[in-house]
């Protein structure tokens, strides 16, 4: 990139404001457009599970800090509708255009909706934003039925916890066996014990048969021949990538963006990928492109992202992270780090800490309310999944076309001797981490 160039991120949520950031950090003196369709400036989006919706927090509490002066020109209730990678535009509502020479994709995901639920009724929610935060207050505002959440992911536990903070009725309902079962059964069966010992109702092994919409409430059957009656449903069942804009667009959005490692998008080369968008191969575990939904894999593949932007395709190093997220029940603390997903075996590795095994190797692991044990087992987890050697065999399957002004891209002002080293953003970013985790506990 060079003075005067302008890059566009997409998506003002906490993966566009690092990225942001972090081409200040590295000098990049051109044009920044962040363009974000909420209306609101980036914020804590893990506090709508917990404190937005109990009313702890108030929507001005979540808003994030930047580090320093951005300079940046905020496009915020505009979405961008098209891209064309070939002429360098993002297109924008009103026919408007916004040229880029270089590109941020960070849109995130939108929540999955239930086939059959009743849409349009105000009183079943899904929690993205804070405004979904504030419309599902609203339905509880409005009446003290009992509350019911259909998803036994970390979503739909933190807010059946949240309820049961407030006194209200609760049920949570999923059509695995047990809530979080992912985790593997010594996290689902704590998960059940702390749900009962609060009194949670769950219905798991339970899918909606029917949906009663009435005056006062929405039933719903469960294929267990239960009938809940509640004054809000949330939805809580995953989620999807936000693509729609990119579709036509040339580039791979099966599930997310296809990257390459470096998170340059497949075949593009001037668009880098961040957050839950990205669908990337992370080399610490294997060729497979995934993405990652949590927190700090937004802030950190926003940043590596930047970094490859400005340091340009050729000299871009690949992502390679060991994912970490937190999650909190109650007042019991779940962390994850590594890709637990992959394991095919689990092992106790101490009290309240599990390890997931794949092809005997250590891949992931998941602690229960012991977050001192856990940041050592995390930094033996990374010792044991160390980055292999970038292979450019994977870096571009298909030849890559130079820009005229490539030269920028490697200009030693920004890059080359800046290796993203994972211990030493921790330390910068300390107060940042902690203020995340504070704000979960
Ligand atoms: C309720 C909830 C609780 C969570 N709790 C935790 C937790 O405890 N721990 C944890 O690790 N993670 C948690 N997460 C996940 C974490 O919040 C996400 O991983 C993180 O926010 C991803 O950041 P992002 O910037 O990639 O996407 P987002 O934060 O989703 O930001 C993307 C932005 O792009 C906007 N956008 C989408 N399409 C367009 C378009 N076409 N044009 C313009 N803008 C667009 C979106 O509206 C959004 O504002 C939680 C998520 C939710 C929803």
């Amino acid at each position: 990139m060079a003075d005067g160039d302008r890059i566009v991120i997409v998506g003002a949520g906490v993966a566009g404001l690092r990225a942001a950031e972090r081409l200040r950090e590295l000098g990049f003196d051109g044009e920044i457009v962040v363009v974000g369709d909420e209306a609101r400036r980036p914020y804590h989006r893990p506090m709508i599970s917990k404190q937005l919706v109990m009313g702890a927090a108030r929507p001005p509490d979540t808003t994030l800090r930047a580090y320093g002066d951005l300079d940046v020109h905020w496009r915020l209730g505009t979405r961008a509708t098209h891209l064309d990678t070939v002429e360098r535009v993002v297109h924008l509502p009103g026919g408007e255009s916004l040229w880029y020479d270089g590109l941020v994709l960070a849109t995130g995901v939108v929540p999955r909706h239930l086939p059959g639920s009743p849409r349009h009724d105000p009183r079943v929610r899904v929690l993205r934003t804070i405004d979904d935060a504030l419309a599902v207050r609203h339905c509880l505002h409005a009446s003290n039925k009992p509350a019911v959440v259909i998803g036994g992911g970390l979503i739909g536990n933190e807010f059946a916890a949240s309820m049961r903070h407030l006194g209200r009725d609760v049920t949570l309902v999923g059509h695995a066996k047990a809530p979080l079962h992912r985790f593997g059964s010594r996290i689902s069966d704590a998960v059940v014990k702390l749900h009962k010992e609060h009194r949670t109702k769950l219905a798991m092994g339970s899918e909606v048969r029917h949906w009663i919409s009435t005056d006062d409430t929405v039933g719903l059957h469960l294929t267990n021949n239960k009938l809940l009656v509640a004054s809000c449903v949330v939805l809580a069942i995953g989620s999807v990538p936000a693509v729609d804009y990119l579709r036509g667009s040339g580039l791979d959005v099966e599930d997310g963006v296809l990257c390459e490692p470096t998170l340059f998008a497949e075949g593009a080369d001037d668009v880098v990928v961040a957050g839950d968008l990205a669908r990337w191969p992370n080399l610490r575990f294997d060729e497979v492109p995934r993405r990652v939904e949590h927190w700090i894999n937004a802030v950190e593949s926003s940043r590596a992202a930047a970094e490859n932007l400005i340091a340009g395709r050729s000299a871009a190093t690949p992502f390679a992270p060991l994912p970490r997220a937190w999650s909190t029940l109650y007042d019991v603390r779940l962390q994850m780090a590594g890709m637990p997903s992959l394991g095919e075996d689990t092992v106790s590795l101490a009290d309240g800490i599990t390890g997931f095994i794949r092809a005997g190797q250590l891949v992931g692991i998941t602690a229960w309310d012991k977050p001192r044990a856990m940041l050592d087992w995390t930094a033996e987890l990374d010792r044991r999944l160390p980055v292999p050697e970038y292979t450019p065999s994977l870096a571009s399957p298909e030849p890559v076309e130079t820009w005229p002004d490539e030269q920028f891209d490697t200009d030693e002002r920004f890059y080359p001797d800046e290796r993203f080293d994972t211990q030493e953003f921790y330390a910068q970013f300390a107060d940042e981490f902690d203020a995340a985790e504070d704000f979960a506990r």
